[in-house]
């Protein structure tokens, strides 16, 4: 086994360890950017978009992304399972049509609060993996995480960052298409789950 094998399987353990469900080191080749995917983040309009310093139009275009990810070797992706909590599953039993969740405001601020200790769980693996590639010598180790960054209440688009070393952009906002991705690593996601969600990140390691 190579020093980098043995340090991509060290780094899967310590990402369960610090909470994920399971991780897996996926050869950068897998990971597919989309532009669409940041269309997306657009258009129905994501009420995040331009509002939480992680999300588009703050992060990098997914062509700027591509450059970037041409120049990584490793990737750990990283899955973290969330049983719905029972108010969220009613909400969502019966034939409940999406656009109706989706202009629920309420339904959108249960989700947020309910779901955010999971979002922010996400945010410590994906960080605590950053960071402990870093120290073993992968300078360009950088992480990414799930949604819109969830560490602060309100996100001030206008002032610095409150938490820089833990604050990561999501999949989606660098225009990673994360179920071709997933597809192609042989990890599943489950697409109008009614019990458990799982959250995906990433963290390239070069
Ligand atoms: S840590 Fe706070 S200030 Fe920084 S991106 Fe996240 S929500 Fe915004």
């Amino acid at each position: 086994m190579s020093g980098v094998e043995k340090d991509l399987e060290e780094l899967s353990k310590l990402a369960v360890t610090l909470g994920a469900s399971r991780a897996k080191p996926v050869p950068v080749g897998v990971i597919v950017v989309d532009e669409r995917v940041q269309l997306k983040c657009r258009y129905p309009p994501c009420p995040f978009y331009g509002r939480n310093r992680m999300c588009p139009p703050f992060t990098p275009t997914a062509e700027e992304f591509r450059k970037y990810l041409a120049m990584y070797r490793h990737a750990l992706i990283v899955q973290l399972d969330v049983p719905l909590t029972e108010d969220i599953k009613s909400r969502i039993r019966g034939d409940v049509k999406l656009e109706e969740l989706f202009l629920d405001g309420d339904f959108s601020s249960v989700l947020r609060r309910e779901g955010r200790q999971a979002w922010k769980l996400l945010n410590h693996v994906i960080s605590g993996i950053e960071r402990e590639s870093f120290r073993r010598g992968y300078r360009f180790a950088v992480g990414f995480a799930a949604g819109s960054c969830p560490l602060c209440d309100e996100c001030d688009v206008s002032a610095p960052c409150k938490h820089p070393l833990e604050a990561r952009p999501s999949m989606e906002a660098m225009g990673i298409d994360v179920q071709r991705t997933l597809e192609k690593a042989g990890l599943g996601i489950e697409w109008g789950a009614r019990d458990t969600v799982t959250l995906t990140g990433l963290v390239l390691i070069d």
